[in-house]
């Protein structure tokens, strides 16, 4: 089963997939992710980026598409979930051929609704630990003391996890990833679900539409 998470920055995909990967096992490809670690890697791709990411730019369809081509190979076969790409028309062809290439199909799109207040305020308080990547939202200064999770002091905060990167970030997704929309209902793959509620309730919903 292949999947995409569609929806604004602060939806709640990252943490969705990341649900998929621990209770069915299915492989997560989020280009948000392989862009920030070739940033810090240090390679030439992830200094030419480093800038537009932390504006709220969207990255060339071509740096994007060429990451996700790599990872296509990798054994999949329990499915793979796309968190982040496609973000524009041109990379949603370009998936579907490359999956035509591997004799894969797309079958579902998950649209995750949320309203823009909401995303604002997730986003603008998200905070991330360090140690195992559990997500804190609404956080205001000071940072949790610890991570509930594992103990950890230590938190960070994306560089375009500010009011300015957000706003580009939004507009980014209206004029370029909203279409996707459109697109993937007329394709047939279409399943809108209220990312507003409670995290487990969310997963629910996405749970129903994949039946699992
Ligand atoms: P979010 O969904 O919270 O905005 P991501 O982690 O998916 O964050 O992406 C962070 C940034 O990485 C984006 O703002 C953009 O600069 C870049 N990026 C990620 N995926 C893509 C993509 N498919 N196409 C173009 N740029 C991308």
């Amino acid at each position: 089963m292949n999947i995409i998470l569609l929806g604004p920055p602060g939806a709640g995909k990252g943490t969705q997939a990341r649900r998929l990967v621990e209770e069915h096992g299915m492989i997560q490809l989020s280009t948000g992710d392989m862009l920030r670690a070739a940033r810090t890697s240090g390679t030439a791709m992830g200094k030419r980026v480093a800038a537009v990411m932390d504006e709220g730019n969207l990255v060339t369809d071509e740096i994007v598409i060429g990451l996700i081509e790599e990872q296509l190979s990798i054994d999949n076969s329990k499915g793979f979930i796309f968190d982040g790409f496609p973000r524009t028309l041109g990379q949603a062809d370009a998936l579907g051929n490359l999956l035509n290439k591997i004799n894969k199909q797309l079958d579902f799109v998950i649209e995750m609704k949320v309203d823009d207040d909401a995303l604002v305020s997730r986003i603008v308080g998200r905070s991330t630990c360090e140690s195992c990547g559990e997500v804190y939202h609404n956080v205001t200064k000071p940072e949790p003391n610890e991570c509930h999770m594992c103990g950890s002091k230590i938190f960070r905060r994306r560089a375009d996890d500010n009011e300015l990167s957000l706003k580009t970030r939004l507009m980014a997704y209206y004029r370029d990833t909203s279409p996707l929309i459109g697109y993937y209902y007329a394709k047939g793959n279409l399943h809108s679900i209220n990312g507003l509620h409670d995290i487990n309730i969310v997963a629910e919903k996405i749970g129903s539409v994949l039946n699992c």
